[in-house]
């Protein structure tokens, strides 16, 4: 059963993973719209409807395994491979230095076929580190599988090839020039809780150094 992209949006919509407001991305810019992916992602269901769409078109590619970028792309290799009846591993970011490797004693045999899923492309630069992993391990990347696409096309090494459930354009502002901060909408950081309640979790401070693992 395909699914059209409207029906993605949907599903975000209902699941309050599209959010409409005022926020401030990791980027500094400012944003009138979000996507909480784990707002989807916390719904076994939805996660299960969105993957059955890439299995759909990932059945040709005679995949015989699944690696996703940690955090979202765990949940997804493993919804993809369950239904497709192979296995899924994961690319953790490096420790000593920049990109992702296969960790947890997860190997590839030689030129094994894998397709990367993840949520959200934004940059491709998560993409990109799971290809090189995987490489890395010797595995064979045949394609690349994101639930939403707001890269505004971006092109992947290799010329591999990629799909989308949905592409979808995510406008954003410099502060200076942003419609949301001349209106006196209230900016929210997204992955925060709004405030007060924020206030009253704990010191404030534990796990403050470290962005999400997006
Ligand atoms: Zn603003």
């Amino acid at each position: 059963m395909g699914i059209a992209a409207g029906e993605v949006e949907e599903l975000f919509r209902d699941a309050g993973a599209l959010q409409e407001g005022h926020f401030e991305l990791a980027s500094g810019r400012h944003a009138p719209r979000y996507l909480e992916k784990f707002q989807v992602l916390q719904w076994p269901a939805r996660t299960e409807r969105l993957c059955a769409a890439i299995v759909e078109r990932a059945r040709g590619l005679d995949v015989r395994t699944m690696a996703g970028p940690t955090t979202g792309g765990i949940i997804l290799a493993h919804e993809v491979a369950r239904q497709l009846g192979v296995r899924a591993v994961y690319a953790e970011r490096r420790e000593d230095g920049p990109g992702r490797v296969l960790r947890r004693g997860f190997r590839l045999e030689p030129g094994e076929r894998v397709l990367v899923v993840d949520d959200i492309m934004s940059t491709g630069g998560s993409v990109e580190e799971t290809i090189a992993a995987v490489q890395q391990a010797g595995g064979t990347v045949v394609g690349v599988a994101v639930l939403v696409d707001r890269s505004g096309g971006a092109k992947l090494a290799g010329g591999i090839p990629h799909f989308a459930l949905w592409e979808v354009a995510m406008e954003s502002h410099e502060p200076a020039s942003c419609p949301q901060c001349a209106a006196g909408v209230p900016l929210r950081k997204p992955g925060t809780t709004p405030a007060p309640r924020a206030a009253t979790r704990g010191t404030g401070s534990a796990g403050a150094g470290r962005e999400p693992d997006r």
